[in-house]
């Protein structure tokens, strides 16, 4: 009988199949990776580009967590535009009065934080600046002539920051010169980009990456389980070629120059970013200044600010400071940087991060 054939070959065969069930059963659970979704959406906002990369084990309503992006940066818009005329911000610039304009807590909050930087850093950061931003053509009217001394001394007497000030119990603005005219736009994609990670935080996605118009922020690790590698562009000339990667994990970059935005007057590159101590654009001793900090508001904030300060005394505040700068300075060929320490520090991590990952993948 067949049966009688297979006999001797029943123990040990019972055995195997036991053998494979209980491995099975016990099989290790599978890789988070091979489970892992990432979701990248992207837009238009603030005049610029957007992307947030999403890596998540959980299932992700794209076209909902997509519509609640898009919302909350039109919300944002419709706060702090000063090219949108019915925004919050451009009402209060028509405002010709010195009395409490009531705002949003949004909107004291980000210009509390203003405040904080203009006087952290002697005034070089000042979003009272806007006026002489505009007659040197880089605001919703743009022209092609240096402005005149004239027109330069009469804009100046209603800048200062200390002409703004900030009710936060009742949530007000107040200028103390009918004229001041207020700009967020070197503070208020990094707010933007710090809402965004909320909103997401919130729905409980540990693991993102949020980029408006070159200001970002990222958490936790990336669809390969790494420190998100960023990278940082080479200043010139808005060629968009990327010079250095940093590895970032919970932080945030954001980078100011004039490789991108400036104009040539008289023969000279002229920068969109406004000295308020001299009344004149930033000469071109600075290519780009990119500075890591926690959040990326105030990453945004100190990158303009020691753009203005300049190499030398931008980057002895910095380190004064503490704070993670890192300065790209045009050589007659090509570009010098120099890091504070704690930049550097970002550099080592990177170097670190990218050996590692380089001996895992062998
Ligand atoms: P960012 O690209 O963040 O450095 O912001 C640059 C923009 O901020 C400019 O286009 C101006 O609208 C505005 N701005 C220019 N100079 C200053 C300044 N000294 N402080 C604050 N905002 C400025
Ligand atoms: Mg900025």
């Amino acid at each position: 009988m067949t049966w009688e054939r297979f006999r001797p070959y029943a123990v040990p065969g019972t055995f195997v199949v036991l053998l494979f069930v209980a491995l099975w059963w016990r099989r290790p659970s599978t890789p988070v990776s091979s489970k892992t979704r990432l979701v990248s959406i992207a837009g238009r906002i603030f005049g610029t580009t957007y992307q947030v990369k999403v890596v998540s084990a959980k299932d992700i309503e794209k076209p909902k967590l997509q519509y609640r992006i898009r919302m909350l940066l039109h919300e944002i818009d419709m706060q702090m535009s000063t090219y949108k005329k019915q925004s919050v911000l451009s009402r209060f610039n028509r405002w010709r009065k010195t009395e409490p304009f009531p705002v949003s807590s949004a909107l004291t909050h980000v210009v509390r934080e203003a405040k904080r930087i203009a006087q952290a850093t002697g005034g070089a950061f000042d979003v009272t600046i806007g006026p002489m931003v505009n007659l040197w053509g880089f605001g919703p009217k743009p022209f092609l002539r240096p402005p005149p001394a004239r027109s330069i001394a009469d804009v100046r007497r209603r800048i200062g920051h200390e002409k703004l000030q900030i009710h936060l119990k009742d949530s007000t603005l107040r200028k103390t010169h009918p004229s001041l005219y207020v700009d967020l736009s070197a503070i208020a994609k990094g707010y933007a980009v710090d809402r965004v990670t909320l909103l997401l935080q919130n729905r409980g996605f540990r693991r993102t990456m949020v980029e408006i118009g070159g200001e970002l922020r990222v958490q936790g690790t990336n669809a390969q389980n790494q420190p998100w590698r960023i990278g940082i562009e080479k200043p010139v000339d808005a060629q968009q070629q990327v010079r250095r990667i940093v590895a970032l994990r919970d932080a945030a970059m954001a980078t100011s120059g004039n490789y991108r935005n400036y104009r040539m007057l008289d023969g000279r590159r002229v920068s969109h970013i406004i000295d308020p101590r001299t009344a004149q654009p930033v000469p071109a001793h600075l290519a780009a200044v990119s500075v890591i900090h926690r959040d990326c508001m105030t990453a945004d904030a100190l990158a303009t600010a020691l753009f203005v300060l300049g190499p030398v005394q931008g980057f002895a505040l910095a380190k004064k400071q503490g704070w993670a700068a890192l300065f790209q300075l045009p050589k007659a060929q090509g570009v010098a940087q120099k890091a504070t320490p704690n930049f550097q520090k970002w550099l080592d991590k990177t170097q670190t991060s990218l050996s590692t990952s380089k001996n895992n993948s062998r």
